[in-house]
């Protein structure tokens, strides 16, 4: 609208988010059922990409989350059909493009989301509580992982007043740790000194590394009330970190959550979509798509990220996006165009 476009909205598009299509009306659009919509639209903007979109006339643009490693058959049959697609999630991790990257907006909903989850399904309280019939001591948080989901479960625990103590293998996080007064948990070797890769992200660590790791773990974990998982691996599975021995060491009533379970999993028994109880009496919640169950806030920053996007691009005398193959951010997030598949990460699989 800002930007001078015409905008219609899905029916129903935002009732999962508390949205009603009324509120996009009074915004300045208007409402329509997906199939005129996308046979109208220069501009496509959704959550998850479509498998296919019915009707979408070569050369619009179609912006949304791809995961294009697990949905090769979308991007290929979006390349068919001539249309553009833009992938929120490649979006490449520069000063520039912080407020179009979609991976932070969502990943700290869902740091925030797993800390609630976890308290919804421990029996005892996460604040140290000092009564007349007796204390309650504070629940103890280990936190795997601590990228942006990692913090802010940190500082969720904490504002919970959970003891919380973290671990990650990039050697960055530790003052990251203890300035939100949490405890780090770390092997400090060569390795991890050289763990982050230059665009901030963790590498597949040795195996002589993961043998440390994994008896640094076993200490932690048996003293823990509660484990938050966030360590993903850009582009491989997440990297096993707890297994069914250490589930097993934590006493009864213990929660784990596992929020790379989508992703393979951190924690050996976690299942995606259920909260799975071991015969030891310890919860392993893998919650899947957990910024979804923020929706409103979800909702409202995946928005943000989209509009400072389309605005970045927006041509004006145009009156619409102008996608610059040059430019570093649509080298990053630009899968298709023209009818072929145009990702490096996207090589042909034949
Ligand atoms: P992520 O979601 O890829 O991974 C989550 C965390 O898991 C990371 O901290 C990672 O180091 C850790 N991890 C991986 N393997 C592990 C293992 N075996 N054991 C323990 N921990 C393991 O990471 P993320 O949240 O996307 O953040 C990665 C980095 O990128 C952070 O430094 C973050 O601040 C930075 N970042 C930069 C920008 C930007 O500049 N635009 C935006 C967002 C994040």
């Amino acid at each position: 609208m800002v930007l001078g476009a015409e905008v219609s909205v899905e029916a129903g598009a935002g009732s999962g988010a508390a949205i009603p299509d009324i509120a996009y009306v009074d915004a300045g659009a208007t409402i329509a059922e997906r199939a005129a919509l996308t046979a109208a639209a220069d501009l496509i903007l959704a959550v998850q990409a479509p498998p296919t979109l019915p009707g979408a006339r070569a050369g619009t643009a179609v912006v949304a989350i791809f995961a294009p490693a697990a949905n090769r058959a979308t991007v290929d049959a979006y390349a068919a059909v001539g249309l553009t697609a833009l992938a929120m999630d490649l979006m490449p991790r520069i000063t520039r493009a912080q407020s179009m990257d979609v991976l932070s907006s969502q990943s700290n909903l869902a740091g925030y989301k797993a800390v609630l989850d976890a308290a919804a399904e421990y029996g005892r309280a996460f604040p140290m509580m000092m009564t007349a019939a007796g204390t309650i001591p504070a629940a103890r948080v280990f936190v795997l992982g601590v990228g942006v989901a990692g913090l802010q479960a940190i500082a969720t625990a904490r504002r919970l007043g959970a003891v919380v103590s973290a671990t990650d293998v990039r050697l960055a996080t530790k003052e990251q740790i203890q300035s939100l007064g949490a405890k780090p948990v770390f092997i400090e070797d060569e390795e991890t000194r050289a763990a982050e890769t230059s665009g901030g992200y963790a590498k597949e660590m040795s195996d002589a590394y993961k043998a440390k790791q994994a008896a640094l773990i076993t200490e932690t974990i048996a003293k823990q009330d509660i484990v938050i998982t966030t360590a993903l691996i850009p582009g491989r599975p997440a990297p096993r970190l707890v297994t069914a021995a250490q589930v097993a060491s934590m006493r009864p009533g213990s929660v784990l959550v596992d929020l790379a379970v989508e992703a393979r999993g951190n924690i050996e028994g976690s299942v995606a979509g259920e909260v799975v109880e071991t015969s030891g009496g310890v919860k392993i919640v893998g919650h899947k798509n957990v910024p979804s169950r923020v929706p409103f806030d979800a909702s409202a920053l995946y928005a943000r990220n989209l509009f400072n996007f389309v605005q970045a691009f927006w041509d004006k005398n145009a009156g619409h996006p102008v996608w610059d193959r040059d430019d570093e951010i649509v080298k990053g997030v630009m899968l298709t165009e023209g009818g072929a598949v145009v990702h490096p990460v996207m090589a042909p699989t034949a």
